[in-house]
Formats: structure tokens, C-alpha cells, sequence
């Protein structure tokens, strides 16, 4: 179910689990400001997420209350999985869900990055706006 991203943090969400060590995950990358794991579910050939060390609901959140620095670490964390993994040539997608519109499901703030293959239009065909 797509989450309340007005809502304050949830110290049991799962990827706050993850953080905490509680619950495994393949981990990809991990810094001082972010941790990168591959999804469960992936969705494309690469398909790994990136979240920030810090409380954070949403991008919403993240991006009105962090830290510059906050900010930067978790910037430069997703630029160097990309290039880590080896998709800036080939090109890749991020996405960041918030909310109910954007289909948001878990309620800490995550990066989706998205490579490894051609990864068709932006929105899903049924949901496109046309003309
Ligand atoms: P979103 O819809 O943007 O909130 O995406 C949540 C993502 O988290 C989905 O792609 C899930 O497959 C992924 N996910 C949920 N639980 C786990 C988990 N335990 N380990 C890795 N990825 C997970």
C-alpha cells in the first residue's frame, strides 16, 4: 500500500531494519551518509536502491530537513553506484517514489536505480497522459 509521506518517521520500516542490521540485504554499497542494497523484487537487470543513513519519510522530507552535507553524501553515494555498476555509458534511470500518486511503499526515503537494460518510456503506457 502506497504510504503517507506527510506522516513521521517509522523507526520499524523495513529498510530502517536493513539499517539496523535486523533484517539482511545484499549490500551493493556503504558510507558514512548511505547505504545501497539490491532489490528484492527487481524490476530490470539492475535494479538496486540507495537509501540515507538518516530518518527521512520521502524526498520531500529529505530534501526540506537534511543536512547540506546530508544532501551531498547521499547524492555523491548514488553517482558512485552508478558508475561503480558500470551503467553511465549505457545509461541508467533513478526514480524516487513519494506518496500515493508516485506509489511510494516503504516509508524511508530510497532511490530506485534502474539499469542494464533499454528501460522503455518514463511512465507506464496505461498511465500516460497522451497529446
Ligand atoms: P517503493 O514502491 O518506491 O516504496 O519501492 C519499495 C521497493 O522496496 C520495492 O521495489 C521493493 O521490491 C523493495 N523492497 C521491499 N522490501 C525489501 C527488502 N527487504 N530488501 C530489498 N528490497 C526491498
Amino acid at each position: 500500500m502506497p504510504i503517507d509521506p506527510t506522516l513521521p518517521y517509522d523507526d520499524n520500516n523495513i529498510f530502517a531494519k536493513i539499517l539496523r542490521g535486523e533484517i539482511p540485504s545484499k549490500t551493493v554499497y556503504d558510507d558514512e551518509w548511505a547505504y545501497a542494497f539490491e532489490d528484492i523484487n527487481p524490476q530490470a537487470e539492475t535494479h538496486t536502491l540507495v537509501i540515507p543513513k538518516g530518518r527521512y519519510v520521502s524526498w520531500d522530507d529529505f530534501s526540506a530537513t537534511a543536512s547540506a552535507d546530508e544532501i551531498a553524501g547521499f547524492v555523491r553515494a548514488v553517482g558512485i553506484v552508478a558508475r561503480e555498476k558500470g551503467l553511465v555509458e549505457p545509461g541508467y534511470r533513478l526514480m524516487a517514489n513519494i506518496g500515493r500518486n508516485g506509489h511510494q511503499e516503504v516509508p524511508h526515503l530510497h532511490v530506485h536505480i534502474f539499469g542494464g537494460q533499454k528501460l522503455g518510456p518514463m511512465i507506464a503506457p496505461e498511465f500516460a497522459k497522451r497529446g
